[in-house]
């Protein structure tokens, strides 16, 4: 089910650092485990097309910062399950993983459905420990984004929001624990609080970290802003 991982030339070089790396597989999405020390504090790319934080991230685990990151190792963003395509950041509750499985695959049968649904369900829950850090740790999360999402996508089923760069939309914190929005917020950086959004779950991993009150942050910036995003993990490092 799981697509050859292709990787360039940079990024096994890259990679040639680490000697303990390891590979995850599980609801069909396959990672790279890059560890340094404990897992206390613990990062993810899981959109396999944002080149930028794939960057920053695998920088940042370079200079044998402690903590634990996987990488999505494909380069495509949405990952394939058989004849049918899904989001990998929309499968975190049953809810949102059909909701964006019928979206993708408006052609597939009922059956297809049923099949993909119940292999997410057995899944999900491997998924879901290996990311989610020990208790009183930190899952950091790097997306990048186009035109046409921003924090005001964001804003309305937001509980609370630092607008500290208006001039800067694309570029924000997306965090879940009340505590972390109140240091972030003292940052030179926007950011947004969902502790307790509104229906309906769309199945992303922040969800689910608000519901199992674990605290996330999503590190978002526009795709190609390197430095910008490079400085937002820095200060997040510093102050969480
Ligand atoms: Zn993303």
């Amino acid at each position: 089910m799981n697509r050859a991982p292709r990787l360039t030339r940079r990024h096994f070089l890259l990679l040639g650092w680490f000697s303990r790396r390891r590979i995850l597989t599980a609801a069909g999405i396959r990672f790279e485990l890059l560890r340094n020390g404990a897992p206390l504090r613990k990062f993810v790319l899981i959109h396999g097309d944002e080149s930028t934080a794939r960057r920053v991230l695998l920088a940042r685990m370079r200079d044998r910062r402690p903590g634990w990151a996987y990488l999505v190792t494909h380069e495509e963003r949405l990952v394939r399950l058989g004849a049918l395509r899904f989001d990998p950041n929309r499968i975190f509750s049953r809810e949102g993983a059909e909701r964006n499985l019928r979206e993708l695959n408006p052609a597939a049968s009922e059956a297809d459905f049923e099949l993909a649904l119940a292999f997410l369900d057995r899944e999900r829950e491997k998924l879901v420990r290996a990311l989610l850090p020990e208790r009183g740790g930190v899952l950091i999360a790097l997306h990048n984004n186009r035109e046409g999402y921003s924090i005001h996508t964001e804003i309305p089923i937001s509980d609370r929001v630092a607008l500290n760069e208006p001039q800067r939309p694309h570029d924000f914190y997306l965090c879940t624990e009340p505590g972390d929005f109140d240091r972030l917020s003292r940052s030179p950086f926007n950011v947004v609080l969902q502790h307790r959004p509104p229906p309906p779950d769309d199945g992303s991993l922040s969800r689910l970290a608000a519901r199992r009150n674990v605290r996330y942050v999503n590190i978002e910036t526009l795709l190609g802003e390197e430095d910008k995003q490079r400085r937002m993990l820095a200060w997040l490092e510093d102050h969480l």
